[in-house]
């Protein structure tokens, strides 16, 4: 069986146990490890939540409500998308993740939906007193995209779905290669994949706090078998 290499994070639990919970094996691995020996023998990249990525790594200056993180934690896992790509193996992005996927790969992001789109919602649920499994609004899933496929129980004949929701930035430019596969009512991007990769998807939601109930362990299914094929 495939293992995961799963960035490190604050609240990495979630993430152990949906990879677990879908049959996979985690290996966490830590910022500062050499790439090549970070995904030496793994079957897939799981890019976890986090503080935002320096608007530096995608030619913005700083907006006043970005949280930048640590350059250390931007600079290793950019890279481990990179060289995932460079290998063909499998990378699954969420919140934090998806928006590291865009940027490695020529994207850009919303530094403040708040402040930089009229008329959004309210895409950064506070828990507590909301529960991280709380609904917070719908997406819109693209027909014919691996997310479809992967969310149909989910969707059942529908085209929409309510997911969580607990972040302030949002994908902006989507990088060349990559397609927006979902969206939320407000036209904020939240979902991309890139159609020529067997699997290379990111979520703007958090499926990962479901692994109790199931609602969303198709995706991590999907992805441990892709990353499974692998070896
Ligand atoms: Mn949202």
């Amino acid at each position: 069986m495939a293992e995961i290499a799963v960035t490190n994070c604050a609240k990495l639990e979630d993430y152990k146990q949906a990879v677990v919970h879908a049959g996979g094996e985690v290996r966490v691995v830590e910022q500062g490890t050499d790439i090549t020996e970070a995904l030496r023998g793994a079957g897939g990249l799981l890019l976890t939540g986090g503080d935002d990525v320096s608007p530096s790594r995608y030619g913005e200056t700083t907006h006043a409500a970005t949280l930048e993180g640590s350059p250390e934690r931007d600079e290793f896992e950019i890279a481990l998308v990179n060289e995932a790509r460079r290998i063909g193996m499998p990378i699954f992005g969420i919140c934090r993740g998806i928006q590291v996927m865009n940027v490695a790969l020529g994207g850009t992001l919303i530094q403040d939906i708040p402040s930089q789109v009229e008329n959004a919602l309210d895409h950064s649920l506070k828990v507590p007193p909301h529960k991280a499994f709380d609904y917070a609004h719908d997406v819109w899933v693209e027909d014919n995209s691996l997310l479809a496929r992967l969310m149909t129980e989910r969707l059942s004949g529908s085209d929409s779905c309510a997911v969580n929701s607990r972040h302030h930035q949002a994908v902006k430019q989507v990088a060349p290669g990559l397609k927006v596969v979902a969206t939320a009512p407000d036209g904020i991007i939240e979902a991309i994949e890139d159609p020529e990769a067997r699997f290379c998807l990111g979520v703007q939601w958090h499926p990962e706090n479901f692994w109790r109930t199931g609602e969303f362990r198709p995706l991590f299914e999907g992805f441990v078998e892709a990353s499974n094929k692998r070896t």
